[in-house]
Order: C-alpha cells, then sequence, then structure tokens
C-alpha cells in the first residue's frame, strides 16, 4: 500500500490498515450473509452478532465491572456535552467541571444551561499546559458529579492520574485517549468518547455508564435523550450507525489481538517518545504541554515563528506527512498519533523534523 500517506490528523483518524483491507474484502457481501454490512438490517442476526461481538471485546478491553452497560449512541462526544447533565444533574443541583482546555470548556458551557457549574479547577491563565494537580482542585462534596477531560486533544494535555472525587461520581469524557492505555473504569461513573480517534470512523459516541447512575435521569425526559432508553433497548432504540460498529468491532478485534490496553500504551509511549525526544533536545522546536502532562496521543508543539509554522506544514504535506496543522484556535502543529498509527510514520516525521531545523534553523 505505498501510495498511502502518513495522516496524522486528529480526528476522524487514521484506522489499521489491516481493518480496512477487511472491510474492504467483505464490502460487497459480509461472508455468510448474502448482503453488504451497508445493507443490512439493525435487527437481522448478523448486525447482532457485530455488536454484541464488539461490546464483548470492549468489556474484555477496559475490564468492564457487570455493573456497568455499554452504550453506542449518536451525536458525538458533543451530544454526551448535554445528556450527561441532563440525566445526572437533579433540578436545582450542581456539577463540577475541570477545565484543561477547549472541550473542557465546551462541556462546560453546554452543562451551565442545566445547572450550577462550579469550576473545580482550571489551568486556563496558564494557556492550559498541564491539568491541574490533585490538592489545587476545589471540590464540592454537595456535587451531582465531577467532570474531567482525559486529553485534550487541541492543547495535547492528558491527565497522568485518576482524580480522588471523594466518592462524588466522576464523569470523563475520553474521546482523543480511550483504549490509547489501560483505563481503570471502576473509578468513573460514566465514561464517553467519540469514535473517530481511537475506535473506529465517525459517526458512533461509546458510553460506559455505572448501573445506578440510570435512577437519576428525570421524569419526562426527552426518549432519545434518556441514557435509560439505550440501555433498555441495548443501543438500538432507533436506527444505529450500523457500518460505524461493524468497523468498530474489527477495530477492537485487531487491538485484541495486538495485545490489549497494556500493549496499545507500550507502542504509544514508544511512538510518543520519539517526538518529544526532537523537542526537547532542540530549541527549534517548542512543547506546548509539559512534560508530566503531555499527550500520548495529541503531540502539540510550536516553531519560533508563524511563517516558520506554515513552511512546516507545507513542506510536510509536500513529504506525505499530512494533517500537521494545529487547530486554529491554538496554531503551532499537531501530530496526532492514535493507536493505528505506525510507528514508521513517526520516525518519518522525527527525520522531517530534524532536517527542517537543520534546513532552517
Ligand atoms: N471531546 C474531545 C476531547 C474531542 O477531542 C472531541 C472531538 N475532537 C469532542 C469532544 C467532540 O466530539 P464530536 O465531534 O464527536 O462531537
Amino acid at each position: 500500500m505505498s501510495n498511502r500517506i502518513y495522516n496524522f490528523s486528529a480526528g476522524p483518524a487514521v484506522l489499521p490498515l489491516a481493518v480496512l483491507e477487511e472491510a474492504q474484502r467483505d464490502l460487497v457481501t459480509l461472508p455468510g450473509v448474502g448482503m453488504s454490512v451497508l445493507e443490512i438490517s439493525h435487527r437481522s442476526k448478523a448486525f447482532d452478532e457485530i455488536i454484541l461481538g464488539c461490546e464483548a471485546d470492549i468489556r474484555q478491553l477496559a475490564g468492564l465491572p457487570d455493573n456497568y452497560h455499554v452504550l453506542f449512541l449518536q451525536g458525538g462526544a458533543s451530544m454526551q456535552f448535554s445528556m450527561v447533565p441532563m440525566n445526572l444533574m437533579p433540578a436545582g443541583g450542581e456539577a463540577d467541571y475541570v477545565s484543561t482546555g477547549s472541550w473542557s470548556k465546551k462541556a462546560i458551557k453546554e452543562a451551565q444551561k442545566v445547572g450550577q457549574v462550579n469550576v473545580a479547577g482550571t489551568t486556563e491563565s496558564e494557556n492550559f499546559t498541564r491539568v491541574p494537580k490533585q490538592d489545587e482542585l476545589k471540590l464540592d462534596p454537595q456535587a451531582a458529579y465531577v467532570h474531567i477531560t482525559t486529553n485534550e486533544t487541541i492543547h495535547g494535555v492528558e491527565w497522568k492520574y485518576d482524580p480522588d472525587s471523594a466518592g462524588v461520581p466522576l464523569v470523563a469524557d475520553a474521546s482523543s485517549d480511550i483504549f490509547g492505555r489501560p483505563i481503570d473504569v471502576k473509578k468513573y461513573a460514566l465514561i464517553y468518547a467519540g469514535a473517530q480517534k481511537n475506535l473506529a470512523p465517525a459517526g458512533v459516541t461509546l458510553v460506559f455508564i455505572r448501573d445506578d447512575m440510570l435512577a437519576r435521569s428525570p421524569q419526562g425526559m426527552h426518549t432519545m435523550l434518556d441514557y435509560n432508553t439505550h440501555v433498555k433497548n441495548k443501543s438500538l432504540y432507533n436506527t444505529p450507525p450500523v457500518f460505524t460498529i461493524y468497523v468498530m468491532r474489527l477495530v477492537m478485534k485487531w487491538l485484541v489481538e495486538q495485545g490489549g490496553l497494556a500493549e496499545a500504551e507500550r507502542r504509544n509511549q514508544e511512538k510518543a517518545a520519539l517526538i518529544y525526544d526532537v523537542i526537547d533536545a532542540s530549541s527549534f522546536y517548542r512543547g506546548h504541554a509539559q512534560a508530566d502532562c503531555r499527550s500520548l496521543m495529541n503531540v502539540t508543539f510550536r516553531l519560533p515563528s508563524e511563517d516558520l509554522e506554515k513552511q512546516f506544514v507545507g513542506e510536510a504535506t509536500k513529504a506525505g506527512l499530512d494533517g500537521l496543522k494545529g487547530h486554529r484556535s491554538v496554531g503551532g502543529i499537531r501530530a496526532s498519533i492514535y493507536n493505528a498509527f505506525p510507528k514508521d510514520g513517526v520516525e518519518a516525521l522525527v527525520a522531517f523534523m530534524k532536517e527542517f531545523e537543520r534546513t532552517h534553523g
């Protein structure tokens, strides 16, 4: 597949080549079914096997306790910004949110439409170069829940610890680092993640919800926005994105075959270190995140000027390194290197960075 370029995009993002090839091979006729997966009913036996197989692998990978439900929802992680407070925050209640970047700010904005939000910690005055330390968090024991964003996709900062919320349910947006490393699910009451980085193409949002959270949804909630609907109907209340879930099923199988989350983390650490080592050894490149908070998934850095950053992105694209432009809200460079991103692509970027510094530094 020599014509595939390296895709550093933050999401939708690179998928495992083996998964693309299997999906391509079986696209017209799913073995034993006689129809394409694009054509089958979500009520068919064939799809039942796909979604149940997907859930089984997810449960195994995450080590999910039995009192957690797995949901496949639509509306993206952005819909969860609303569903979480609408379901978990009681009328007149409040919730704690930790603000670590653009995505937590978006979550906060929606929660404020439902109830009172306490910003229990923020690093905004430091331009979101790190996440707060445990002793910097001002948690309210009366809060309905505490919300964190485990990895800020735009700023490239990642929580390296699970905060202690002192018994208050912990909720996490894990959209951009889910399954990039082991996850201690039992510390969380609810975890959500848009699929289009580490899990699948765009179109589905994975939710883990602890059973006791379901009783909180208020009476009269809109059917589609109520977690109970999707638990009762096993994510098949309405038509789910069949093809996306099928590809997720293949990605989960691939992840299990690769050795699970511990092995994924080992590979991700190895890949990220290759780039961070170049940044650390250079005064030309400047990493955005503090060393103890830098993301394994989204490596963010600056060059001495915006002009050089523009040149860097342009020349990298010509060299087959695509999608390196930082998010429009912060600028700079961002290399997204999710599970499926190959190590040789990281090595190609590192060689390019060294050469660019040599010729432009
Ligand atoms: N949270 C995080 C951390 C994200 O990275 C993103 C998307 N990049 C979202 C939420 C929003 O996800 P979606 O586009 O699926 O609504």
